[in-house]
């Protein structure tokens, strides 16, 4: 479940936007000050921190310092209660991620919160196992099993089957996949793919010449049905 700490000092303020955002499927904590708003920055370990620039205690800007000063890289959105431009582009220079100004609609911070989460969400991994027939594939482990025993690729079949899984539905020129899996510095031809799908089809087909999975699209390249 992903986390938000909320710091604010306006009791209203606060409980609105802690019940919006639990609506919203966060799991929420709260702060009144920037000194407790620190401490539960550190105890909750939280995924984004709303951040009120007009707090008792510690201001807004000296926690988003001191969070920074502490190497913690959790992103910030500001409350900003004035519309002035120092306030934002302070915000900003002292390592907020974003802010919005006060008053603003809940809907407008919710659009922000979900817009920083993902913009800062490490890249999710690619799917690893795919099931292709009666073929399992790891991709990571580059290795292939058709009921319990292995099926072999080279190296260069195994990066045209990821190729092909990549872009699975997709029709792929024959030019694409030799920039693509071969690269630039390298100079086969275009056979040359031909006789690597036909090795693919060998290993991942029932019936390597009524292919279900890496079909020819004629006058154009390939598709990869999974
Ligand atoms: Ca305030």
């Amino acid at each position: 479940m992903t986390r938000i700490l909320v710091i604010e000092d306006e009791p209203q303020m606060l409980l609105g936007l802690r019940d919006n955002l639990e609506l919203e499927g966060y799991e929420v904590q709260t702060a009144a000050d920037g000194e407790e708003g620190l401490a539960k920055a550190a105890s909750f370990g939280p995924d984004l921190v709303i951040l009120d620039v007009m707090l008792p205690r510690k201001n807004g800007f000296d926690v988003c310092r001191e969070l920074r000063a502490r190497s913690n890289t959790t992103p910030v959105v500001m409350l900003t209660a004035r519309s002035a431009e120092t306030d934002k582009v302070l915000g900003l220079e002292l390592g907020a991620d974003d802010y919005v100004t006060k008053p603003f609609s809940i809907t407008e911070l919710l659009a922000r919160v979900r817009a920083v989460l993902r913009r800062t969400a490490s890249p999710k991994p690619a799917a690893e196992v795919v099931q292709i027939g009666d073929i399992e594939v790891d991709l990571t482990l580059h290795q292939a099993r058709r009921d319990k025993a292995r099926v072999d690729f080279t190296a260069r079949e195994f990066e045209l089957l990821r190729y092909f899984v990549q872009h699975t539905g997709q029709v792929v020129t024959r030019e694409q996949i030799l920039n693509e899996v071969w690269g630039y510095e390298e100079f086969p031809t275009t056979r040359t793919i031909d006789n690597f799908v036909a090795k693919l089809r060998q290993k991942i087909e029932r019936s390597p010449h009524a292919p279900e999975h890496i079909l020819t699209i004629h006058g154009s390249g390939y598709k990869f049905v999974g």
